[in-house]
């Protein structure tokens, strides 16, 4: 838990969040500003601070949190396509510094992305 985290506050419950689903490894809820008609994120309960961050023994979550953002997609309906996303550091547009899958949909995609 880091303190100053807003997605460590959410996970201790001392921030509210639309959650969506939830286990002993991850949790996924509504982004607070979708830039999608369907827009979650699911992260780890683990602090990690972004993909450069990962390590050997975090593989097995990083792979839970990919299926899971697939299993979402398919549970909220975005059969026809949708977009799953990891910015690292602040270039790639990194705001929160806590591991996070963005899971987009509902709306055509372009490509490239911005
Ligand atoms: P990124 O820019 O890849 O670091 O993504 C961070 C995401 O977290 C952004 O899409 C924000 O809208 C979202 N976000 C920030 N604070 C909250 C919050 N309290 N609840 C839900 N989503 C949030
Ligand atoms: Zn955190």
């Amino acid at each position: 838990m880091s303190q100053e985290c807003v997605f460590c506050k959410i996970i201790a419950g001392d921030i509210p969040a639309t959650l969506l689903y939830e286990d002993e490894d991850v949790l996924a809820f509504n982004d607070i500003s979708p830039q999608a008609p369907t827009h979650l994120l699911v992260i780890p309960r683990k602090h990690i601070a972004g993909p450069a961050a990962l390590t050997d023994a975090d593989q097995s979550l990083i792979g839970k949190l990919i299926k899971k953002g697939t299993e979402l997609a398919a549970e909220v309906g975005l059969d026809d396509g949708y977009r799953l996303v990891m910015n690292n550091g602040e270039k790639a547009g990194q705001t929160v510094f806590h591991l996070h899958l963005h899971v987009l949909g509902g709306r055509v995609l372009t490509w490239p992305p911005g």
